[in-house]
């Protein structure tokens, strides 16, 4: 199969983006980018139409018999993730197994002597295994795929994948499901058995020597904020001698516990799911910190914040860590709005002197975005420096072209 590309979505594939929209293929469809490409006498692009899911597809583009190979998606927006760019002798199992291999040995070493048995083993396109992440979780690996495209691959990598993978004391893997069953079934279980004893539904990883407890059946992600370890750390060193800390959007009460091991006098977790505060508890007890000695709130963040500011409740440091406001581009705009009137609540309640960390997940929200709504006029003082910005950890690798892989701002205020 081949696929011819647009000038633009060409330029993209040349730089290392590795995804190609369905309308980044030239003749495939209806767009204004397409018009003008197709040359004089060449037949009616197919543009992929007779390609199912999980085949290899050749790119092409004017000037340029041959761009790459990827494997084309007959569903989502993104038709083709590109894997390889030069001339490679072909893109098969041996192909992707080898990419594996090289982004599993990478890590061998980081997490060495750091007391750390949760960590991403391989981030997709950063990984260079365009819609493939893994996640592990002590002796479980929890595989997720983006799109349809290595679905018909699995059975094949799977092998490889529990060789590579059991070579390094993991035991059981397990497929999250693409996306919550329609119907909202969130509750339902997301985890199918794929390898090995069977996963258990939670269980307690290490992070950094805090022990931290994990909903693989049904928890968001794959089960883990991995992405924030190293700003739960931060936040750690940041908490000692804090009298009074507010984690806002707290889920499993990751920060809420690196908050406490540090030595804050009292929390305050705040999430609308109160399983996640189950969740955080037993997160406390297990690292030997009394739950009953911290609060756990389920309410709306804004609801909150403006009640604590009616009560004249004031914190020391606060952490922000709201879900994606911008799932989309055309979500930014409401976005923006959500995160300034986000940030303007948690201002009024943030001490003089106080440290405010405020994060946003959303790719679509650039950094300088996502502090423009952080400014003195949203936060309504003008008492507070930027003290650092910190995105991703190691173990989310991303590429020069591929931005919205850098989807993570971990701003601190103070
Ligand atoms: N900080 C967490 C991740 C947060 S995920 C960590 O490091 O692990 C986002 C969380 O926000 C989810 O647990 C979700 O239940 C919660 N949430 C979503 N909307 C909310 C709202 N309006 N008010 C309070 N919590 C909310």
């Amino acid at each position: 199969m081949r696929v011819h590309l647009t000038a633009t979505a060409a330029a993209a594939v040349r730089r290392g983006h590795p995804w190609v929209y369905r309308d980044g293929i030239a003749g495939g469809g209806e767009g204004a980018e397409r018009r003008g490409e197709r040359r004089r006498g060449e037949r009616a692009p197919r543009g992929g139409g007779a390609a199912a899911s999980g085949d290899v597809v050749e790119l092409s583009a004017e000037g340029a018999p041959f761009l790459g190979r990827g494997l084309w998606d007959a569903e989502s927006a993104i038709a083709v993730r590109v894997f390889q760019r030069a001339q490679a002798p072909a893109l098969d199992e041996r192909a992707l197994a080898e990419r594996l291999e090289r982004a599993f040995a990478l890590r061998d070493g980081w997490f060495e002597g750091r007391d750390t048995t949760a960590y991403r083993l391989c981030n997709g396109e950063g990984d260079r295994v365009p819609s493939l992440v893994i996640d592990r979780y002590d002796r479980a690996a929890v595989v997720r795929l983006d799109g349809g495209m290595l679905e018909p691959w699995l059975d094949r990598l799977l092998p490889h994948l529990a060789r590579a993978l059991g070579a390094r004391g993991v035991r059981s893997i397990g497929l999250r499901a693409r996306a919550p069953s329609a119907g909202g079934d969130a509750e339902g279980k997301k985890l199918a058995h794929l390898h090995g004893p069977p996963l258990p539904d939670r269980l307690f990883v290490r992070e950094n020597g805090v022990a931290m407890e994990v909903d693989l059946a049904r928890g968001q992600k794959t089960g883990a904020f991995l992405d924030q370890r190293d700003n739960r750390a931060r936040v750690r060193a940041l908490a000692a001698g804090r009298r009074r800390v507010l984690n806002l959007f707290s889920y499993a009460g990751g920060f809420s516990v690196a908050a406490a091991l540090g030595g804050a006098g009292r929390v305050t977790s705040v999430d609308s799911a109160s399983a996640a505060h189950a969740t955080a508890q037993r997160t406390f007890r297990e690292n030997g910190v009394d739950p009953a000695a911290h609060d756990f709130v389920t309410a709306d963040a804004f609801d909150f914040l403006e009640k604590a500011h009616a009560r004249g409740d004031r914190y020391d440091l606060i952490i922000s860590d709201p879900p994606s406001f911008a799932p989309s581009e055309r979500a930014r705009p409401r976005a923006l709005g959500a995160y300034r009137r986000l940030h303007t609540a948690v201002a009024r309640v943030l001490d003089r002197g106080g440290v405010l960390c405020a994060a946003s997940c959303s790719s679509h929200i650039t950094a300088e975005d996502f502090l423009a709504t952080l400014d003195d006029a949203t936060l309504a003082r003008d008492d507070l420096r930027i003290r650092a910005i910190h995105g991703q950890p190691e173990d989310h690798p991303t590429l020069p072209a591929w931005w919205e892989g850098r989807y993570l701002k971990f701003v601190v205020l103070e």
